[in-house]
């Protein structure tokens, strides 16, 4: 196994056992990539999520965040291409029976066409099945990736609705609520986490490729003579977020423009934010100008005029969309990837998550030295109680100091905190730093002055 595959192997062993990252349904056998985030990985969640409010909305003035359903009206699919042009190539080994998408086979180039769906062979490339080394039979099937259920109660009057095939679709349904009722004035944004269902053809990337996810989406609408500027803007603040709020590592980053095969028909430019997850670099954001299809679309289908008038200079105009689509699943894989540490302490093998505090699912962990004196446990209970209404803060008291450690390490908790004998007499406490393993010793009143200036 090389050196990636093992890293993936490590971080998937992990997110299990100390619960990030549970398989759905385990107790079945599972559910073909779909999962579930557990204690730990709701907290981690979380945290990307908030952070990315706090930076996308909280700290601009021009953004405005919703949060909207699943289910929409079928009709905003049928005009945004979906029902049709949503589909990858499928190629199916006639001998295993694997799937494979032909435009990721070697060799391979496909186009597809976007009012159809379908996509024409270029180039063919290799026929030897990656799986099993059987002969592919160069029949490439059109896959629709939307995943369809029904509403209504009564049996065949039950109507036909789609699953958000990308979250971002009532965004645009919403822009002239969004700009009537905010008083909106163009260029403006709308930021929204949602769900996304895709029907994926290649999976077994652990949380890289799931059928469910969560997309945090940025659609800033504006002037088209503006939109070029804007879209600069916006690359580089996209950018900014992953290096600087996240902190992930600028030479594992990339930008990766579209090419003229693969950018869709409608867009003025499409890119898309990289990042070296094990081996390869691999789509984490796509970061595009999509000029004034989306509304032009949604206004078509519906018969409703979605525009803006601009009351300086007196223009009516459809708006330009700068999307920003990033995937919460595989923000959350980088982090782990980027910050999965190994070290030798003495003959004992350390892992540790060494995550930005603001992110960890746990900022602090308190423990008694000892789970027998009752005095300990009190003093010890009553940091607890100081630290838990602001912070997320850990008890543990099993086993010895050591274990501990090792515990809250490899969840990335940057500090625990140790209350023993000398807390009785002096009322401090010994905080240890878990990138350094330092310990120092802090006064209990000053604790949450020390934690939140760390913080910061
Ligand atoms: P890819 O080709 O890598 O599957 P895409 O181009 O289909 O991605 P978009 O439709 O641009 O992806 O979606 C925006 C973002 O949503 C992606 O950059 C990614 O972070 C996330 N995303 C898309 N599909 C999935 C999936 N199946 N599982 C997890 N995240 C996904």
């Amino acid at each position: 196994m090389n050196q990636s595959n093992d890293l993936m192997g490590k971080i998937v062993s992990l997110c299990k056992r100390r619960g990030f990252v549970y398989p759905s349904s385990e107790i079945y056998g599972g559910f073909a990539n779909v999962y579930d985030f557990g204690p730990l990985g709701s907290l981690l969640a979380k945290n990307i999520r908030d952070l990315w409010i706090k930076k996308m909305v909280q700290e601009k003035e021009d953004m405005y965040l919703i949060d909207g359903s699943i289910l929409m009206h079928p009709k905003a699919w049928e005009a945004s291409g979906h029902t049709v042009a949503f589909t990858d190539p499928l190629i199916q080994c006639p001998v295993c029976k694997k799937r494979f998408r032909a435009d990721q086979l070697e060799g391979w180039q496909l186009k597809k066409d976007n009012q159809t769906g379908q996509w024409n062979i270029l180039k063919q490339g290799s026929l030897i099945c990656p799986d099993c080394q059987g002969n592919l039979i160069p029949a490439v099937k059109e896959f629709n990736l939307l995943m369809a259920t029904e509403v209504g109660s009564v049996a065949g009057e039950k109507t036909k609705v789609y699953l958000k095939g990308e979250s971002c679709q009532n965004v645009y349904l919403d822009f002239p609520l969004i700009r009537d009722t905010m008083a909106a004035k163009i260029p403006f944004g709308v930021a929204q986490i949602g769900k996304a269902f895709r029907n994926e053809i290649t999976l077994g990337k652990f949380l890289f490729k799931v059928r469910e996810f969560e997309q945090m989406d940025v659609e800033y609408f504006c002037a088209p003579e503006e939109s070029d500027k804007l879209y600069a803007e916006w690359k580089k603040i996209r950018f900014d977020w992953y290096v600087k709020d996240l902190g992930l590592s600028e030479s594992r980053l990339r930008w990766r423009q579209h090419s003229s095969e693969e950018r869709i028909f409608y867009a003025k430019d499409a890119w898309d934010i990289e990042y070296k997850f094990f081996e390869d670099f691999e789509e984490l954001e796509g970061v595009h100008n999509r000029s004034d299809y989306d509304l032009k679309q949604q206004g078509k289908f519906s018969g409703k005029t979605l525009d803006y008038f601009d009351p300086i200079s007196k223009k009516r105009f459809v708006p330009y969309i700068i999307e920003c689509s990033g995937g919460l699943q595989r923000t959350f894989l980088a982090l782990l990837a980027e910050n999965y540490r190994e070290e030798m302490v003495k003959d004992d093998k350390r892992v540790f998550l060494k995550i930005k505090p603001a992110l960890a699912p746990y900022k602090a962990a308190v423990f008694p030295l000892v789970a027998n004196k009752p005095e300990l446990i009190q003093k010890a209970r009553s940091v607890f109680n100081l630290l838990k209404p602001e912070l997320m803060t850990f008890w543990d008291d099993i086993g010895n100091i050591g274990k501990r450690y090792r515990r809250q390490d490899e969840i990335g908790t940057p500090w625990c905190l140790t209350i023993d004998y000398q807390t009785l007499e002096d009322d401090t406490v010994t905080i240890r730093d878990r990138d350094t393993m330092k310990q120092e010793r802090v006064s209990i009143e000053d604790i949450k002055n020390w934690i939140r200036e760390k913080l910061e």
